[in-house]
């Protein structure tokens, strides 16, 4: 079955909007992608009609607002296949997500371990690390990737040792668009005794995670990257490591009894959830995985690849234009490098045009540096985008070729 773009499209009121008259072309989804009306409507109507805290008060709008925020965590635990609603820690994003488990490990880590992530990462999937090992004197072991963005398979073997106490890795690299062999790197670390975290970051909004399958200890995601609201993301964990994992942010919710000089922690999820969560947030991420979860998900990545193997095919065909990340698993991003230009003065030139993209150093300094660029120009695909808006993209490019030449 075919996608009915169109209808999709419907869905989601901000796409009919013009930015200088020209309709808006809208290319920045790794960023963050635009929220369905259904998403729109449950934060409203949660700030309408439910307002409360939630798990404290004896009184109706309390109870109500408790049910449908436990509601949404049963859902992204269905979602992920989590084997039980308390593996699913609600977080601010993929961030704070990485930051409990870094710095939990940070408290476990002594001097000797080791820590393994790849020359892919986000900041977040590296600064957290080295702030980890910098605390415990362990030492930061960085994979290698190929000129393609396909990770080095066999120094990621090598770079493995029984001294590995955690290996992180990305589901989907933001920068390149490159999809990990996650199952396969996963297992090899377990093989170690290693423990394993997974930012989905990008993988989430692909679907098809499966946290069972993938085997691994951690997975890390956003609500924002997958149709739901900004501040809200997911801490998944195995139930068996998440219940003993040193706390992070101690306060209200997450303890079980308090004296003037002592505290003990409450069972999962709460033990590392400290404080007033973000409760309309974790509904409306809640109702983005149910209408996720009502598409046709093959359709979906059908579509996607459509959209990325046209956009390749014109950017190869496209005098002077680079890409950056030509992995043979990769999902709708395309970095790329206009000759003689700096990716900033392509992305104001596609700006003035209608068509939004990123430009910078996708928050990935290292990887543009093994790269030896300063960053990219980088659209990134949903799978509201449509060829017509790809086809925008290069007429954009063009012009800006002719500016900038
Ligand atoms: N990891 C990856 C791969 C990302 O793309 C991002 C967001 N750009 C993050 C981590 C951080 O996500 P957030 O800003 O939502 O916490």
């Amino acid at each position: 079955m075919s996608l009915d773009v169109a209808a999709l499209r419907a869905q989601f009121p901000i796409l009919t909007q013009s930015v200088d008259g020209k309709p808006l072309v809208y290319l920045d989804n790794a960023a963050t992608t635009q929220k369905p009306q259904i998403v729109i409507d449950a934060l409203v109507d949660f700030y309408t009609t439910t307002n409360a805290n939630v798990h404290r008060g004896a009184h109706h709008l309390s109870d109500e607002a408790t049910r449908r925020y436990e509601g949404a965590r049963a859902s992204v635990a269905n979602f992920i296949n989590a084997t039980a609603r308390e593996e699913v820690i609600w977080t601010s994003g993929t961030t704070e997500a990485i930051n409990i488990v870094a710095n939990g490990l940070g408290q476990l880590l002594a001097e000797g371990d080791e820590v393994l992530v790849t020359e892919l990462e986000h900041h977040a999937n590296l600064v957290t690390w080295q702030q980890a090992c910098r605390r415990a004197g362990a030492t930061l072991n960085i994979v290698p990737v190929f000129d393609s963005g396909e990770l080095d398979i066999e120094a990621f073997d090598r770079l493995l040792t029984a001294n590995t106490k955690m290996v992180a890795f990305p589901h989907v690299s933001n920068a390149l668009g490159t999809v990990n062999p996650i199952k396969q790197l996963t297992a090899k670390a377990k093989a170690v005794g290693a423990w394993v975290l997974v930012d989905g970051a990008q993988g989430i909004a692909h679907g098809g995670v499966d946290v069972q399958d993938i085997g691994c200890d951690f997975y890390a995601f956003s609500g924002h990257k997958l149709f739901g609201p900004t501040g809200i993301g997911v801490l998944w964990g195995r139930k068996s490591v998440l219940k003993d994992w040193p706390v992070w942010q101690v306060g209200g919710e997450m303890i079980k009894d308090v004296t003037y000089h002592e505290a003990t922690w409450g069972e999962l999820p709460n033990r590392l959830e400290a404080g007033t969560p973000n409760i309309a947030g974790a509904i409306g991420m809640g109702a983005a995985v149910a209408w996720f979860q009502s598409l046709d998900v093959a359709a979906l990545r059908r579509h996607e690849k459509a959209l990325l193997d046209y956009a390749t095919k014109l950017a190869n065909d496209f005098e002077g234009l680079r890409i950056i990340g030509t992995a043979k698993e990769k999902v709708g991003v395309l970095s790329f490098l206009l000759e003689g230009s700096h990716p900033a003065d392509v992305g104001f030139i596609l700006d003035r045009q209608g068509v939004a993209i990123r430009t910078g150093d996708n928050c990935a300094q290292p990887l543009m540096k093994r790269f030896g660029i300063p960053g990219t120009a980088r659209a990134s695909f949903s799978i509201y985008n449509t060829l017509e808006e790809v086809d925008s993209l290069f007429a954009a490019l063009k012009k800006a070729k002719m500016m900038l030449a």
